[in-house]
């Protein structure tokens, strides 16, 4: 078994999601007692999220940068980015270390496209629904991705900010989440990608008429086939 480097923090809500499913899928594949062989280097998000703010990305970049080199250094031997946003500064975090950095944008495609699905839609903040970095990468797989409107993007970053990253989980978030959702899927979406962490954390499967993406969850799929193969 591979060792897993997660960096992490950004939420520290969605981080405890990424280590109990790694450590279940691990239990789930090897049995017993198993459990996954993973680091940790979890950052302060205040900082982390004043530098979204005010634009400040390369400096984010070394930040996380330095911290994926902390990672190797304790012997990780494959690097996950615990959060969709960062994916921001994937090139700088991917360049800091020598082992596989498993993109969370590739995980997300590869999973949409095995599930026959073309056109998706797209939650997560508004730094990764409005800015090309997400869309695009998901968009280089073939899939064809929609936003919400402007006052749906409002929306759902709101929650991500204010409630999800502070473990705050409301019935009213969730049924409005189910609604932008619908107002996608009359837009023609045949899925839609949980693009930022936290949002599983508040929403299942079972409560959409489409397939759903769930971003964590994909990602440690993908980092425990790794580590195991
Ligand atoms: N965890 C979230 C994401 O997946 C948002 C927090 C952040 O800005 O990193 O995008």
């Amino acid at each position: 078994m591979k060792r897993i480097g997660l960096l992490g923090g950004m939420s520290w809500e969605s981080s405890a999601e990424y280590y109990r499913l790694l450590n279940v899928l691990v239990r789930e594949r090897l049995g017993g007692l198993h459990s996954a062989d993973l680091v940790l280097v979890s950052v302060d998000f205040a900082a982390i999220e004043s530098m979204q703010v005010e634009g400040r990305w390369e400096e984010a970049g070394r930040v996380l940068a330095g911290a994926a080199a902390q990672l190797e250094a304790a012997g990780a031997e494959v690097v996950l980015l615990c959060t969709n946003t960062m994916h921001k500064v994937a090139g700088a975090v991917e360049t800091a270390v020598s082992v596989p950095f498993l993109h969370l944008a590739d995980a997300t495609a590869r999973a949409a496209l095995s599930l026959g699905l073309e056109r998706v839609g797209l939650l997560g903040t508004a730094f990764t629904m409005e800015q090309g970095f997400y869309v695009d990468r998901l968009v280089s797989h073939g899939l064809d991705v929609v936003v919400p409107e402007a006052e749906d993007r409002d929306l759902v970053h709101r929650v991500i900010y204010d409630e999800l990253c502070l473990g705050v989980v409301r019935e009213e978030s969730r049924a409005a989440y189910v609604e932008v959702v619908g107002r996608l899927v009359d837009r023609g979406c045949e899925g839609v990608v949980l693009g930022c962490t936290e949002i599983e954390l508040m929403i299942g499967a079972h409560e959409f008429s489409v397939p759903v993406l769930p971003t964590t969850r994909l990602h440690a799929e993908a980092a425990v086939s790794f580590a195991l193969a």
